[in-house]
């Protein structure tokens, strides 16, 4: 948590469930990434956070953005951003939305089959395409890739039919998947693309980019390897794969810009034993929270993303505990497996801090299921 994160929560002790995220803590991410990738031009994925404060932060810091839909454009628009400097990255796209984007100047569009494209050549022609590739998601967190990405071999017919239609045949993009822990990953996918790229390349292709998705991991309960590692392991795979004909870098950083910006405050609802249906006592203590699965944790589906949780007792002793949210649904527990500890003495009415909370929360709160009130939002 942030000091300034730190001494809002203190100072205001605004209502809960709430999000605070420090503006200040996205640009220092931001500008470590440049530091460390100076090679790519940075496309922040705006579905991790699409709040004005960030998205008109990132402007004014020369970002340019990755957007997932028609409204999503509008909001960086909105926010400052120029055209030029939005990619139309998601694969399954309205056709109102793509021509509503072609119209507002967005030039550059993702897609990975051959009926995503005809819609482009129709609606956007002319402009750069890039063509998503079906890579492994082993080591992510929070893997993406069953449902977007396609082949190599479909690919490269792919690229050379955008051509045939009219479209640029700018460039290949991946994604590694979500919370990708494994520097790896990024190797093993810059060394598919770099294949299907020079093949292109010797058919004739104009393609110079090479978008490597997001997937830069946050630290929550466990350690992550650096920006840096990952930088260095990018670094190498592009130098091995294009000698020094390196093309133009692209990356989609959502979770690694604005994860660990954010910290939600929550206040414990109920703590806890019930009896089992054999007459014993489960042995551990429940913590319901008045924020759980549906008010913007979604991302606990699975136990997957464990975030770390600040109590006003840490340092005394803990026990076991299950964590759920405060709706009547059976789904909405947070973790019941992950082996998660809080103090004995944690007590009704208190406030609790889950850290790292910046990406993937406040666009995932359902509206009002069970009458609750959406996650309020500070951004500081
Ligand atoms: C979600 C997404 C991202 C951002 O992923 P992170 O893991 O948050 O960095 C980037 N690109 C695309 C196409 C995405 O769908």
């Amino acid at each position: 948590m942030t000091p300034k994160i730190a001494s809002f929560l203190a100072e205001q002790a605004p209502a809960t469930p709430c999000l605070v995220v420090d503006v200040d803590q996205v640009e220092l991410r931001y500008c470590e990434l440049e530091a460390a990738l100076p090679l790519s031009r940075i496309y922040y994925a705006v579905k991790a956070n699409p709040a004005t404060p960030i998205l008109q932060r990132l402007v004014s810091l020369g970002s340019c953005f990755d957007a997932a839909s028609w409204e999503e454009i509008e909001m960086c628009l909105q926010a400052g951003a120029d055209a030029s400097a939005i990619s139309f990255g998601n694969t399954i796209k309205k056709v109102s939305a793509i021509r509503s984007a072609f119209a507002a100047g967005v030039t550059m569009f993702a897609f990975d089959s051959d009926e995503e494209l005809d819609k482009l050549a129709r609606h956007a022609p002319g402009a750069r395409v890039y063509c998503r590739l079906l890579v492994e998601n082993q080591g992510a967190e929070w893997p993406l890739s069953r449902k977007f990405g396609t082949s190599v071999e479909h690919a490269r017919a792919l690229m050379l039919r955008a051509q045939a239609l009219g479209l640029d045949p700018y460039g290949l993009s991946f994604h590694v998947g979500s919370q990708q822990t494994d520097t790896g990953a990024y190797e093993a996918a810059i060394g598919r693309a770099a294949m299907l790229f020079t093949d292109l390349q010797a058919a004739g292709l104009d393609i110079r980019m090479v978008n490597l998705g997001g997937g830069f991991p946050t630290r929550y309960r466990e350690d992550v390897p650096t920006i840096d590692r990952f930088a260095d392991a990018i670094g190498r795979a592009m130098t091995r794969h294009f000698g020094n004909a390196i093309p133009e870098m692209i990356v989609e950083p959502g979770r690694f810009i604005v994860g660990d910006a954010g910290v939600v405050s929550a206040e414990v609802v109920l703590v806890s034993r019930r009896g089992l249906p054999n007459g014993a006592q489960d042995g551990k203590r429940w913590v319901y929270l008045d924020v759980g699965r549906f008010g913007g944790l979604a991302e606990t589906e699975g136990e997957s993303i464990k975030y770390q949780i600040r109590t006003p007792h840490d340092g005394s002793a803990t026990g076991p505990v299950a964590l759920a949210g405060p709706t009547c649904d059976g789904a909405d527990i947070l973790y019941e497996r992950a082996d998660y500890r809080l103090p004995l003495d944690l007590a009704c009415g208190e406030r609790v801090e889950l850290l790292s909370t910046g990406a993937y929360v406040s666009t995932y709160c359902s509206t009002r299921f069970n009458g609750f009130a959406p996650i309020h939002e500070h951004y500081i």
